[in-house]
């Protein structure tokens, strides 16, 4: 106990005075280096070096952890569910081009893998999975349930998203028939009309209710009763919803927003009775769609009550690209002028964007995924200057869940020059999502573990409510109110593995590789 030694079967240990072991925790004493900027009389900047010194503190503890999903019999929920039992039961499966296996491929967790330091000896780079810088979950454990306003069992609703190979359908045929969602809250105003004939599997009332909030609650205890679980977390992978309107005294305070939801307010949505009914169970709520489930009122509770929320929109396809790309460029130093992306999908998330005001939170959500990498570079743009920006997104039932997109960025290089660099992504758009929907949960869930506090502190504390470490998996990182939104796919790695580092003592990555330069 105390010691490194007592690491028990962990891949690695950290070998430092500011890191112990014990059989409950990894506690880590973590100095943080910043520069501060002033500027002088004569307007020069003034960096100066600042260090904080914070304590981590990591339960080690791997709780038995169930995932909930609000639109389970989607086509992200049933894919997912599919993919976690064939990976579970190891599976292989016949396709045209040969046997293929479960993997987690497209999992950051799961699938990649990051720098613990160099060889002492070869001096050679020692990296490993990802899912074992810290104690976290494995997704084949996670036991899977959620709501859909669909009564579909997942074995059909598997069929109905035509995603997956025939041969694998098969396999986990028996064990996907057996899960049926629960009925789920439906306000058919939310989501769009073509929606409707889905909706055979509602709880009654059409509008906000505190009955609504009652029920999702008690299914969340239920299931976590039933599966001998230790924590939940919920997450939105249902449809897009439309924006809700932003009322002084219905949903801008914690309050007025539960006073609405009493008195059946038109204006809360769905995913937002769902957001306040985890967060009173205490449970992570994350949300995967592009709309403003997190009014302020939802925040504010949240905070309120130390729970955590995470979103919003998964970043499967065209915005993950965009948001490396335009990085590079701008970071290249090559001015780029416009980007136009173009989108046709003909899955039944299509359908229901092919609805103008849930179009409009899925163009909202993809449209400002390039602002902190502009605003950063001073050099190529005047304050205030952008890239002309569009996104046009079609319905086009043949394609499928293959969607389409199409982008050309058009930039402006030296001496007047021009770039243009066009893009055609078949996004298989569930098979990218669900491994976000397992990151997301794993993420999430070990950032309910880590507490942290100053040394000035007595009392470890959580993280905030806002979990902006989320924000590689997300289009439109909710980040806590008044803290800088930060988009550029590097930069949310970077954040992720070094918060991750920093909870067992480990430096930041760099990748200054001195050793292979002074010598
Ligand atoms: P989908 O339409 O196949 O699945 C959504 C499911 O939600 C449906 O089964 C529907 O019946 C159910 N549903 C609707 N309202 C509900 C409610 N109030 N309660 C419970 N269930 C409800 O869509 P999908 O392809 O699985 O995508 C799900 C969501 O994820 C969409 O909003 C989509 O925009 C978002 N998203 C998907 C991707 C991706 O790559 N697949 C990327 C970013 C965001």
């Amino acid at each position: 106990n105390g010691t490194a030694a007592a690491a028990r079967s962990d891949l690695f240990t950290v070998n430092s005075a500011n890191v112990t072991y014990s059989e409950t925790d990894i506690l880590s004493k973590y100095t943080y280096r910043t520069t501060d900027v002033t500027k002088d009389d004569s307007g020069k900047y003034v960096a100066t070096p600042k260090e904080t010194v914070y304590e981590f503190k990591t339960d080690r503890k791997v709780p038995k952890l169930g995932m909930m999903l609000v639109g389970l019999g989607g086509n992200n929920g049933t894919t997912v569910t599919a993919g976690i039992i064939a990976n579970r039961r190891n599976l292989a499966w016949e396709t045209k081009e040969g046997t293929r296996a479960a993997n987690y491929y497209g999992s950051v967790i799961m699938g990649s893998t990051i720098k613990l330091g160099t060889d002492a000896k070869s001096r050679r780079e020692v990296n490993i999975p990802f899912h074992d810088i810290l104690p976290m979950v494995h997704p084949n454990d996670l036991v899977i349930g959620g709501w859909d306003i669909s009564k579909m069992n997942l074995a059909e609703a598997m069929d109905r998203a035509q995603v997956l190979e025939p041969t694998l359908k098969q396999l986990v045929r028996k064990e996907m028939a057996s899960m049926v969602p629960l009925p789920s809250i439906y306000y058919p105003d939310f989501i769009a009309a073509n929606q409707e004939d889905r909706a055979d599997n509602v709880l009654p009332g059409s509008k906000a209710s505190w009955d609504h909030v009652e029920q999702i609650r008690k299914d969340i205890r239920d299931f976590k009763a039933a599966n001998g679980l230790d924590k939940v977390i919920v997450q939105w992978t249902a449809n897009t919803e439309r924006y809700a309107d932003i009322i002084p005294g219905v949903n801008d305070t914690a309050d007025n927003l539960v006073r609405a939801i009493k008195e059946g307010h038109e204006e809360v949505s769905p995913s937002t009775v769902f957001s306040v009914a985890c967060t009173l169970e205490g449970v992570v709520f994350i949300n995967g769609s592009p709309q403003n489930t997190f009014v302020p009122g939802a925040i504010e509770l949240a905070e309120r009550h130390g729970a955590f929320v995470g979103g919003d929109d998964f970043k499967s396809g065209q915005t993950k690209m965009k948001s490396a790309l335009v990085d590079f460029l701008i970071n290249a130093g090559i001015k780029l002028t416009s980007i136009a992306s173009y989108n046709h999908l003909g899955n039944n998330d299509g359908k229901n964007l092919s609805s103008q005001k849930q179009f409009r939170s899925k163009e909202i959500s993809k449209s400002n995924v390039v602002d902190d990498m502009v605003e950063a570079n001073t050099v190529l743009y005047e304050e205030g200057e952008h890239p002309d920006h569009c996104v046009v997104i079609k319905y086009m039932p043949a394609v499928g869940d293959d969607k389409r997109a199409l982008d050309e960025y058009y930039a402006e290089i030296f001496m007047g020059g021009h770039q243009t660099i066009s893009i055609f992504n078949v996004c298989e758009d569930s098979l990218l999502a669900s491994p976000l929907i397992i990151d997301l949960v794993l993420i999430a869930e070990l950032m309910t573990r880590i507490q942290w506090r100053t040394q000035a502190d007595g009392d470890f504390k959580s993280f905030h409510s806002v979990l902006s470490v989320l924000s590689y998996m997300l289009k439109a990182p909710l980040t806590p109110p008044g803290t800088p939104v930060i988009n550029a796919l590097g930069k949310q790695r970077a954040a992720l593995i070094n918060i991750f580092r920093a909870c067992v003592g480990l430096e930041p990555e760099n990748d200054m590789t001195l050793e292979h330069k002074l010598f």
